[in-house]
């Protein structure tokens, strides 16, 4: 059977999250858009006590499952389909405002992915603590950003102490400076264990706040998502205790385990970036359609296109486009739910939302003219915090390619 209406649970957290978005970030929008690196620090508190008061803890999935676990036949599985709901919801809001929802954000998405159980118990436990924390994940490097392989940060064994040693520099890291700075957080650091082993040689490692060798040496100054903090993290001789190396403490010579680790996170985040992207768009389409209502414009569904003026198709066409991402979001969610392998699934909804708010944003300020443009209203921002959509996690061009090598049977090195 294929249902397409919201779970019950869903569609109540929906609707407590719209008076969230409506009350805690919209006000505040510009705000925080005009003074980057200001901290909105009552909506993370807020945040953080009302998470804790759902027991929702953090932005990890719900029914965070345990190793080999089936799921549930009496209750299917929901979690990723909530988080995409609930994402798309505070997107609408403001997406920079909740990129810095308290939670683990990506940094816990690797954990949940690559690591074993105690290690989520370890380091998932502290989101449910009553201060905000934050966690983050490093991969990107000046040299590797869409190509991962080019990682040189290293992570070598101090036998003797049984420390992993980490050294290097990453770059553009989302939520970077409050999970090291702002809170007792962590950021996952991709590193090699052997840098001539390429993709084979990456390993993911959990470097807490307050850890001495680590430091947050820059944030980026952005176009769009500007309440959020993008860092650069300098790791000097940083050591780590063995054991956070995410998943298996086995270090095999040469395995692929690390890159699968990273694409995994990926796979269950990537859906989520996209809900992100379309809580975007759905803002700007949603604001264009009051405005034009205001003008005494209403759009005439049930005509035939050739009946239609042309701001009217031009609505219309940005609603399918809307529609048509979001299914896709849907679906790849639902496999994750379901645990059905989505690398397909995750990588197309994740480009196909990139393209549709990066056009639906930009059709808004088009359509509204003078006023899209102006900072009177939050369509021209919107259109600055939509292109993000298609950079982090992965481009639209190397998401292309990923969707390509899976419907066309290719290994990453058969096409590239
Ligand atoms: C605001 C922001 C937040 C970010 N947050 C994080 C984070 O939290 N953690 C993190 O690790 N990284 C983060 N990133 C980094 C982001 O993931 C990378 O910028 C992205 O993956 C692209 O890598 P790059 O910058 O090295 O660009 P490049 O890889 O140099 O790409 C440049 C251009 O070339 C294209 N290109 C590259 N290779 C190919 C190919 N094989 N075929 C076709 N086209 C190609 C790309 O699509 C792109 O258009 C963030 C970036 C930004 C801007």
């Amino acid at each position: 059977m294929i249902e397409f209406e919201a779970p019950k649970p869903i569609a109540q957290q929906s609707f407590a999250l719209k008076t969230v978005a409506e009350n805690m970030m919209r006000p505040f929008s510009r705000y925080f858009d005009e003074n980057e690196h200001e901290i909105p620090w009552d909506y993370i508190n807020f945040m953080q006590m009302a998470m804790r008061a759902t027991g929702a803890g953090s932005l990890a999935p719900r029914e965070s499952k345990k190793e080999g676990e089936e799921p549930r036949k009496d209750r299917p599985p929901i979690g990723y389909q909530s988080l995409a709901f609930m994402l798309e919801t505070l997107a609408w809001g403001d997406v920079g405002i909740y990129l810095v929802t308290p939670g683990g954000g990506l940094g816990a998405a690797a954990v949940e992915a690559t690591g074993n159980p105690e290690q989520k118990q370890k380091f998932l436990a502290r989101f449910k603590e009553e201060k905000p924390t934050f966690a983050a994940m490093a991969m990107t490097e000046s040299q590797a950003g869409s190509d991962t392989s080019a990682i040189r940060t290293t992570a070598v064994l101090d036998q003797a102490t049984r420390e992993w040693v980490l050294n290097g520099e990453k770059i553009f890291v989302t939520a970077g400076h409050k999970a090291l700075c702002e809170s007792a957080g962590f950021v996952v650091v991709w590193a090699t264990i052997d840098p001539h082993a390429g993709r084979a040689g990456m390993r993911p490692f959990v470097v807490e706040a307050g850890t001495p060798g680590v430091q947050v040496t820059k944030l980026e100054h952005k176009m769009g998502i500007r309440a959020s903090d993008t860092a650069s993290i300098v790791l000097q001789d940083c050591r780590v205790p063995f054991d956070n190396i995410l998943g298996s403490p086995e270090i095999e010579a040469v395995s692929t385990t690390g890159f699968k680790g990273a694409m995994a996170t990926f796979d269950a985040t990537r859906p989520l970036v996209a809900a992100t992207g379309i809580g975007v768009a759905r803002a700007s389409l949603d604001l264009v359609k009051e405005m034009l209502a205001q003008q005494g414009v209403t759009i005439r569904y049930g005509l035939p296109r050739q009946k239609l003026t042309s701001i009217e198709r031009d609505v219309i066409d940005m609603e399918v486009m809307l529609q048509s991402a979001w299914l896709l979001v849907i679906k790849a969610v639902w496999m994750a739910d379901n645990r059905k392998p989505n690398p397909l699934e995750a990588s197309m909804c994740k480009l196909r939302a990139g393209d549709v708010v990066t056009k639906i944003t930009q059709k808004a300020v088009e359509i509204m003219g003078p006023l899209g443009y102006s900072r009177e209203f939050l369509l021209e921002k919107w259109f600055r915090d939509a292109k993000i959509t298609d950079i982090y996690e992965g481009t639209g061009q190397i998401n292309r390619l990923i969707v390509a090598r899976n419907v066309l049977g290719y290994s990453g090195r058969e096409l590239r």
